[in-house]
């Protein structure tokens, strides 16, 4: 368990120092912020969108190893698929990171994801890891604001 505890970290930490999409979109229809002010982790999301399908996506911001490598895998994991398609994994991530018994289900058709089910045993973190994606959420309604996982 330790062994597969170790591959998970070099997964999360490979992202964190060499982060997947970590660019601004010049041709992004939608941009959200978002903050989570308990750890200080700032997220900003560009989501080129093309017939309800997410074509391209690029984030920028500054934040701890969790929500860097959370925001490069989330956007490594929607980029092609609908926006549906990206609720539905946002779902099944928030389940196991936080559902009680579900979580292991949900981690199995996560692929890749399934990485950041080491984050529930430090709850504090949970929110570094969920970050980028209620920023995707809030950028796929097509809201301005900044969103904050503290509201
Ligand atoms: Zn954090």
């Amino acid at each position: 368990m330790s062994e597969l505890r170790d591959l998970y970290q070099q997964v999360i930490l490979d992202h964190h120092r060499a982060p997947r999409n970590f660019r601004p979109l010049p041709a992004a229809s939608r941009t959200a912020e978002g903050r989570n002010p308990l750890c200080g982790d700032e997220v900003t999301l560009y989501v080129e969108l093309a017939g309800g399908e997410i074509r391209d996506i690029g984030f920028q911001g500054s934040g701890c190893a969790i929500s860097r490598a959370a925001a490069s895998m989330m956007t490594a994991s929607v980029k092609g698929r609908t926006t549906e398609e990206a609720e539905r994994l946002f779902d099944r991530f928030h389940r196991m990171l936080t559902g009680d018994g579900a979580g292991d289900t949900a981690a199995a058709d996560l692929g890749k994801l399934a990485v950041f089910a080491g984050v529930r045993e430090f709850p504090a973190r949970i929110k570094c890891a969920t970050l980028p994606w209620h920023t995707l959420r809030a950028a796929l309604a097509g809201e301005p604001s900044t969103v904050s996982t503290e509201e």
